[in-house]
C-alpha cells in the first residue's frame, strides 16, 4: 500500500478535515512531479478528482484549493505537467467549485501562468504583462500584501507601470480574457494621480531596499528595453532609440520621461 492509499483509507475514516485532505493530496502529487513520475502523477490527480467530487466544499476547503493552485502553478517548468495542471483548472472551474472572488482571481492568475509557460516553451513568446501580472497577483492574493521592504513586489509592480504606459492595446486584451488580473492593474492605476508620480515612488521603495550606489534606475530601464525587444522584436529600432535616450540623459538635459523637469530634477534625482 503506498502512501495515497493510505492516506485515502484514512480521509475516508473520517478522521481528518476536507482541507488538511486536499494539501495533502497536494503535496503527494508535488512528489511526484518532482519524481518525474507521470503515470503515479495522473493516478494520484485522478484521487484528488475524486476526493473533491465527494466532499463538501465549504469556506476552509476553497482555501485549500487555492493554496493548491499555487503549489502546482510552480512545477509548470516540467512541460508534461502543464496539460495536467491545465485540467486541474478547468476542473476546479467547474461552477460547483468557484463561488468567491477570490478563487476567481487565482483561477485567473494560474490561468495565465499556464499559458506563459507554453508561449515560452514554444518559443513564440508571450506578450510581457501576462509574464508580470501572476508574479504581482500571487504577492496580492496568494500570501496577502507584500511586506514594506518587498523589492521584488515594487520591481514587478514598476515594469507593469512602464508597461501600461506603453502598451494601452494589450490591457483591453486583459481585460477581456483576465478580468480578475485586470483588477490589479486598475489597483495600481487608480493609486495615483499619475503613472509618472507612482513611478518615481516604485523607485524610492525599490531603492530603500537595494544595496546603496546602484544605478538601479538605469538597470531597470535596461532590462525593461531587454525584455520588450524579446517579446516585440519587430519594434527593436524603437526600443533601441529609447534605451539611448536614458543611457545619455544627464544634469540639465530634459529627462525622458517628458515631464518638461530638467534631468537632475526629475528621474535623474533618483541615480
Ligand atoms: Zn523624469
Amino acid at each position: 500500500m503506498n502512501f495515497m492509499d493510505h492516506y485515502t483509507n484514512y480521509i475516508n475514516s473520517g478522521d481528518t478535515d476536507t482541507r488538511s485532505a486536499i494539501m495533502s493530496m497536494t503535496e503527494v502529487v508535488k512528489k511526484d512531479v518532482e519524481a518525474g513520475d507521470k503515470e503515479r502523477c495522473r493516478e494520484d490527480m485522478r484521487r484528488l478528482y475524486a476526493y473533491l467530487n465527494g466532499s463538501d466544499i465549504d469556506e476552509d476547503s476553497q482555501k485549500s484549493i487555492i493554496s493548491s493552485v499555487m503549489v502546482l502553478s510552480s512545477l509548470q517548468d516540467r512541460a508534461w505537467f502543464r496539460s495536467e495542471f491545465a485540467g486541474y483548472l478547468s476542473f476546479i472551474s467547474n461552477d460547483f467549485y468557484l463561488k468567491t472572488a477570490e478563487l476567481d482571481r487565482v483561477l485567473d492568475a494560474a490561468r495565465a501562468s499556464e499559458e506563459s509557460y507554453r508561449f515560452f516553451d514554444d518559443k513564440e513568446m508571450d506578450i510581457f504583462i501576462k509574464r508580470v501580472i501572476p508574479l504581482i497577483a500571487d504577492h496580492y492574493y496568494g500570501e496577502g500584501k507584500a511586506p514594506d521592504n518587498s523589492g521584488d513586489y515594487y520591481i514587478n509592480k514598476w515594469y507593469l507601470l512602464k508597461y501600461m504606459e506603453e502598451e494601452q492595446g494589450d490591457l483591453a486584451l486583459l481585460q477581456k480574457d483576465y478580468p480578475g488580473l485586470y483588477k490589479c492593474v486598475e489597483d495600481i492605476g487608480n493609486t495615483s494621480t499619475s503613472y509618472r508620480s507612482l513611478e518615481i515612488e516604485y523607485l524610492k521603495k525599490i531603492k530603500g531596499v537595494t544595496a546603496p550606489g546602484i544605478d538601479l534606475y538605469r538597470r531597470l530601464i535596461s532590462s525593461y528595453y531587454d525584455n520588450m525587444q524579446k517579446i516585440y522584436p519587430q519594434r527593436k529600432d524603437e526600443y533601441d532609440q529609447k534605451r539611448i535616450l536614458w543611457d545619455k540623459a544627464s544634469g540639465n538635459d530634459h529627462c525622458p520621461c517628458g515631464s518638461g523637469r530638467k534631468f537632475k530634477k526629475c528621474h535623474g534625482n533618483l541615480i
